[in-house]
Parts: structure tokens; sequence; C-alpha cells
């Protein structure tokens, strides 16, 4: 069973918890002991009552008795002046015995013969009320019956022998008697209320409940009542609004005794009772001083820490406290959070780098991104990736942070950190430090973190972060040899692209770039010349009269020639400008930052190198010779587009070829003969007709 605390209670705080706790457990300590003295307060009172009412009923039936025997002894005298019929001697007896008794006493005799009665000294009429009412209630020896005015009488009474006579003695139960009784059981420090009561009135005079007197005729409280009508009667009961232990006897026709003992008030107990609550009050006070500074305090700091990492921010760290158990929580959560945080750092690093290895845009900006990523991550002073050389590209070093100036090829083949990591052929990074002597050492960085650039058993390279102090951890070994792996994917992917690119740009039998890619390079470097303002030259090259190189020595010979013509051609050019085949057995040179003068210069290169090729036949010593014809234009002086630019190359061509072949012309070479350069498509035209 599950037991659901109120709402409210889980929402008070620990101190309110505890001190309600202390409180109520203070105050039941307080309460129990009271309330169980005021139960034995209680009892003590009840049985005090209950002694003192026997004592009572017991004097009451003394009372009664010697009553009896003086009716007795007063019978005896009586009988003979009543045998007699001496009434004289009758009254006189009846007078004696009055005065020996208490003057609110009656003696009498009741019978046939004789009615007398005498009330301290002085004779009764024989019709008197008292007289009569109690003449009716002889029916024992003694007993308690009720005078006229319904007050109480002890009565004693003796039959004469050998009559009918009685006589008896009648004593009111009055104050004086009440009085009496009281000075029998009570002290002052010992009081004690009696009270007669008959049909839950009182009927006697000097009756009292408690220490407070009580008129005859007063009907008496419901507790009383209900004591009075239950047995064994002793019980606490409220009279007059206090505690009283109340005990009811019952007497003769119809009359009870009631005799009340106040409950002592347990007042005395408060003492010690409101030193423990001051006691409870201080321990309270302390405890909540402990709870707000050993325990809320630290739990709502960290509470603070923890609430920042569930808003995603690891920075906060979560402060250090003392080594309680709160202490200990509170550092689990300080190496979870730096654990948190470099973990998502890695993971941030590993996003981004992958991110700018698979943006479109050129390889070295893309490695520049990547070394920024890591040495931010690592917090190093430089994050590098030296890529070695490879038939598409020349070896190159990308580097963020404190530059590390050093060349490639050197450091990778050296035993410093680059060098080492380069040939290292574990899975991991490896954290090496400079020696004093290492060309890494010089750059003023000492601790390495570095991974080979590995793809498949080739290594490409090497990617790392370096320090001037401080060594690197397993996370950062982690970063950089996920980091290495990634690179290693992306260079891989950057040189087949590019293979993949240049394939597709390249003529098969000679090497050289073909058509598709000379329209598209041709047009590219227009623009360039135009935003750069710089000189652009544009030259047709067509061999002379090659249809009879294959005509004489067949086809593969033809191609043969081709392919040496090609391999003399990119000899006697810059490595900046680019050769194509345009097709067949025309080619084309374009030369950037090249004006018309120059571009001459190179053709004629072009054109006595070709006129020295001896291309020689497998057998017999043979060989073939060939010419080239080249027709040349300059931008921005003959044009002033690519498409234009090679129309007038080509006319220039033309124009070489009709001047006899194995000869260079340039465009403005026809302006003597009156073809300006705005005229090239008539000249195109021209050629075409003359084909
Ligand atoms: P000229 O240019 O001097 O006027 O005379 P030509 O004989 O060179 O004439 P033309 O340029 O019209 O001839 C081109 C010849 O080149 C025709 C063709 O047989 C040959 N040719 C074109 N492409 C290839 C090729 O890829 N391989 C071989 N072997 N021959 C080719
Ligand atoms: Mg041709
Ligand atoms: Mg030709």
């Amino acid at each position: 069973m599950r037991i659901h605390a109120p709402h409210i209670w889980n929402r008070l705080n620990f101190s309110l918890k505890f001190a309600i706790i202390i409180a109520v457990a203070g105050v039941l300590i307080a309460i129990i002991p009271l309330s169980l003295a005021s139960q034995q307060n209680g009892s003590q009172a009840t049985q005090r009552a209950a002694d003192k009412a026997g004592v009572v009923v017991n004097l009451i039936a003394s009372q009664e008795k010697s009553l009896a025997s003086f009716a007795a002894g007063m019978a005896q005298e009586l009988t003979p002046a009543l045998t007699a019929h001496d009434q004289a001697a009758l009254t006189s007896t009846l007078l004696r015995y009055s005065q020996v008794n208490t003057t609110s006493d009656i003696v009498a005799v009741h019978g046939s013969l004789a009615n007398a009665a005498v009330v301290g000294g002085t004779p009764l009429a024989g019709n008197d009320r008292l007289y009569t009412t109690l003449s009716q209630t002889l029916t024992a020896s003694y007993n308690v019956a009720p005078g006229p005015d319904g007050s109480p009488w002890l009565i004693g009474a003796s039959t004469l022998p050998t009559t009918d006579e009685t006589a008896f003695i009648g004593r009111p139960v009055n104050a004086a008697f009440i009085q009496a009784l009281a000075g029998t059981i009570t002290t002052s420090a010992d009081t004690a209320g009696i009270a007669i009561v008959r049909d839950n009135r009182v009927v006697t005079e000097g009756s009292s409940l408690l220490d407070q007197p009580v008129a005859s005729g007063t009907p008496v409280g419901g507790d009383i009542t209900s004591a009075l009508n239950q047995a064994p009667s002793p019980k606490v009961a409220n009279v007059n609004g206090r505690q009283a232990g109340v005990d009811a006897q019952s007497l003769a026709s119809g009359f009870a005794l009631v005799v009340s003992s106040p409950v002592s008030p347990v007042i005395t107990l408060w003492e010690p009772v409101a030193i423990l609550l001051a006691l409870i009050a201080v321990s309270m006070f302390f405890i909540v001083v402990v709870v707000q500074t050993d325990l809320q305090r630290p739990l709502r700091r960290l509470d603070r820490a923890v609430a920042a990492m569930a808003d995603q921010n690891y920075d906060i760290p979560v402060p250090r406290m003392a080594n309680d158990e709160i202490g200990r929580l509170a550092s689990s959560f300080e190496e979870m959070r730096r654990q948190l945080r470099t973990t998502i750092a890695e993971t941030q690093a590993r996003a981004a780098i992958a991110s700018e290895l698979n943006s479109p845009q050129p390889l070295e900006r893309a490695l520049g991104q990547v070394c920024s990523h890591l040495r931010r991550s690592a917090n190093a002073d430089t994050a590098f990736i030296l890529v070695n050389g490879s038939e598409m590209t020349d070896s190159f070093a990308v580097c963020d942070g404190k530059p590390l100036d050093l060349d490639v090829t050197q450091v990778l083949g050296q035993e410093g950190p680059i060098g080492a990591a380069y040939r290292y052929t574990g899975g991991d990074a490896v954290m090496i430090g400079a020696s004093a002597g290492s060309a890494e050492f010089a750059t003023g960085l000492q601790e390495f973190c570095a991974a080979p650039l590995r793809m498949g058993r080739a290594v490409l390279g090497v990617l790392g972060i370096a320090r001037g102090s401080g060594d690197f951890g397993r996370g950062d070994a982690s970063l950089v040899s996920s980091s290495a792996e990634q690179v290693a994917l992306a260079l891989e992917r950057y040189r087949f692209i590019a293979m993949v690119q240049r394939q597709a740009s390249i003529d098969d039998l000679t090497g050289l770039y073909n058509h598709r890619f000379l329209v598209d390079y041709l047009g590219q470097q227009v623009a360039l010349a135009e935003r750069l303002n710089t000189p652009l030259a544009v030259l047709v090259l067509d061999l002379d009269h090659f249809k009879r190189v294959n005509d004489t020595h067949g086809h593969p010979v033809g191609d043969m020639v081709l392919t040496s013509f090609a391999q003399t051609l990119t000899g006697s050019i810059r490595r900046a400008d680019l050769a194509a085949r345009y097709g067949g057995e025309e080619f084309i040179v374009v030369m950037s930052n090249t004006a018309a003068p120059d571009a001459r210069r190179v053709a004629e290169k072009i054109r006595a190198a070709v006129e020295a090729l001896v291309v020689p036949l497998g057998s017999a010593g043979q060989a073939v010779t060939v010419t080239v014809s080249i027709g040349g234009a300059a931008y921005p002086e003959d044009t002033t587009t690519a498409q234009e630019l090679l129309a007038t190359a080509d006319a220039a061509l033309y124009d070489a070829k009709h001047g006899g072949r194995n000869r260079v012309c340039m465009a403005r070479d026809g302006d003597a003969a009156g073809e300006g350069p705005n005229n090239v498509t008539s000249v195109v035209r021209a050629r075409r007709s003359a084909q």
C-alpha cells in the first residue's frame, strides 16, 4: 500500500517539516504525562470521596443504633407508668429523657394507650405534625425517615412489652448534624462536601457540594444525578464547574448521602512542561539551523548547477561542498558535467568538421575550417593538417592558431612528433613531446597530439594539435584520431573527384586537355583577363599535310606522330599556358597574361620545335617528320570574346596555310592586306569557300 502525503506537506521545505515533527512530538511528550497526572488525581479524588462517604454512613448507622438503645431504655422506664395509666408519670419520664438529649431531638411514645411527645423539654400537642409524621414511620428499631418538611430524621424505636405502645426518639439531620459529620471527615487540607439528597434535591440545611453550601431544596446537577443512579457510584463529576470525586451512598427512605472531594489540580506540573517545551523550541531552532546550513543550502546550490545542466549549459561548475553525502553527490555531478561537456564539445566538433568536409568548398578552405574547430575544441595553440604530395597535388600544410612554418615533405620524413605520427601504425592518436633538436621544437610548440591520415595502406599526411605547454588528454586523442579518419576520407574523396574531373577533360591519345575543357577554360580566362585587365593570346595549330602521313604510314603511325607532337607542344610552352587538342590534328594553346608579340614568339618556338621533331618508326631506322601551321589572335587588341578569339586565330591559320604552311600568322598580319580584325566573319567565310 502506498501512503500519499498530503499535497501541502510535499510542498513544505525540510526545515519546516522537521520543525513541525519536533513540535508535535514535543507537545505529545508534554501533554501525555499531564493527562496521566490529571487522570490519577481524578481517581484519587473519587477514592477519597468513597472513603469519606463510608465513614459518614458508618457514623449515621452508629447514631441510629445508639438512638435505638436509648429508645429501649426509655421504653423500660415508661412501662410501669403506662400499665398504671399514670399520665403524669409518663409525661415526667419523657421530660426527663428529653432533657438528657439535644434540644432538637423528639422523645415520644405512640400507641393505643398513650400518645405523648416532648421536644427540648416542651410537651407537644397530640396532633403535632412532627409527632404524627414520625409516628407513622416506626417500622423497625432504627430508621431514617422524612420529617414534615421532607428533611431526614434518624429514628430509634422500641416497643413496650405486652402492649402495642412504641417509645421512640427522633433526631433531625440538620445543619449542626452535618457540621459534626464534616468535622470528622475533613481537615483544612483535605476538604469535602456532604449533602443529603432525595429525589435529586438537597433536603438538609447545612449541605455542601465541595466547599460550596447548598440550600435545602436545590436540585443537584446532572453529573451527581448520574452518580446517584449508578453503582458503584464513585466517579469524577463536574460540580459547579469544578472537577470532583463524587460518591453517593443510599440511606433509608429514598435518602442518599453525596460526598464530594476536589480533584487536585495538575497546575504544579506546568513548570517542568514549560521547561520541556522551551528545550524543544531551542533544539528545534538548532535543527532548523543545521538543516538550513548542512542540507538545504548545499542542496539549493546543487539544484542550481543541475538545473543549468538541464538547460544544456555545461560551463557552470558544480560547487565543491563538505565531504558528506551531499558533497559526494556534488562531486559526482561535477565529474558527470565535465564528461558531458567534453563529450558534447567533441560531438559538436566532429559534427562541425563533418559538415565542413561535406560542404562544397575548396579543399584547403575546408581543411582550414577543420583546423579551426579542432583547435578551439581541444583548446590548443595550433591545429594542423599536413598533406603529402601525389600525382594530383603538391604537398601542402594548413594550420590554425600559432603558425607552424615547416617544410611538409621534410618534416614528414624526420623523427620529430609529426614524422613519428606520420609513421605511427596504432589505431589512436599519439601524444608526443617535441625534443629539443626537432624542427617542431623550434616553433615554440612542445606538446603534440597527432594521427596519420590513413586511407587503407596509404598514408596521406598528418593531422594534429599542439600546445606550448600542457598535456593533452584521452578526449583530445580520440577527437584527433576521429578527425584524422574524417579528413583522410575527405582527402581521398577530393582526390577522386579531381581525378574524375581530369579524366573527363583529358584527351586519351595525347594527354592534352580536350575540346570541351578548352571551351570552358577559354571562357573563364577571357572573363579573368577582362576583370584583371590583362592580355591573353590564343594559338590555333594544324599539322601540315597530315593526311599524307596516314596514307603513307598508316593510322597507328599517325597516332604516334600526334602523341609526339603533343609532347613537343607542352615542352615548348610555360606551365601556366594550356594546350588542348581541338579535334583531329588541330590544337589550341591558351596563354594567359600574354600579348600578341610574345604569343608570336611562342608560336614560332613551337613551329621550330615541331620542324625539328623526328618521330622514329620501329624498324630500319625509318622516321617521320612533320610541320605545323599556326594562327594566333590576342585579347583585347584583336577581339574581346572567346568565340571570336578562336575564329580570328583560325582565320590567321588559314592565312598561314595559304602562305605556304610551316609558318606562323597572327591576326594583325593580315591588316596590311586590308583585312581588319573586325572582318573575322568574312575571313572565316572566305576560308570555308576556299576549302
Ligand atoms: P593541310 O592541313 O596541310 O591542308 O593538309 P592535311 O592533310 O593535314 O589536311 P586535313 O587537315 O584536312 O587532314 C586531316 C587529316 O588528319 C585527316 C585524317 O586522316 C587525319 N586525322 C585526323 N584525326 C586523326 C587521328 O586521330 N589519327 C590519325 N592517325 N589521323 C587523323
Ligand atoms: Mg586539319
Ligand atoms: Mg592538316
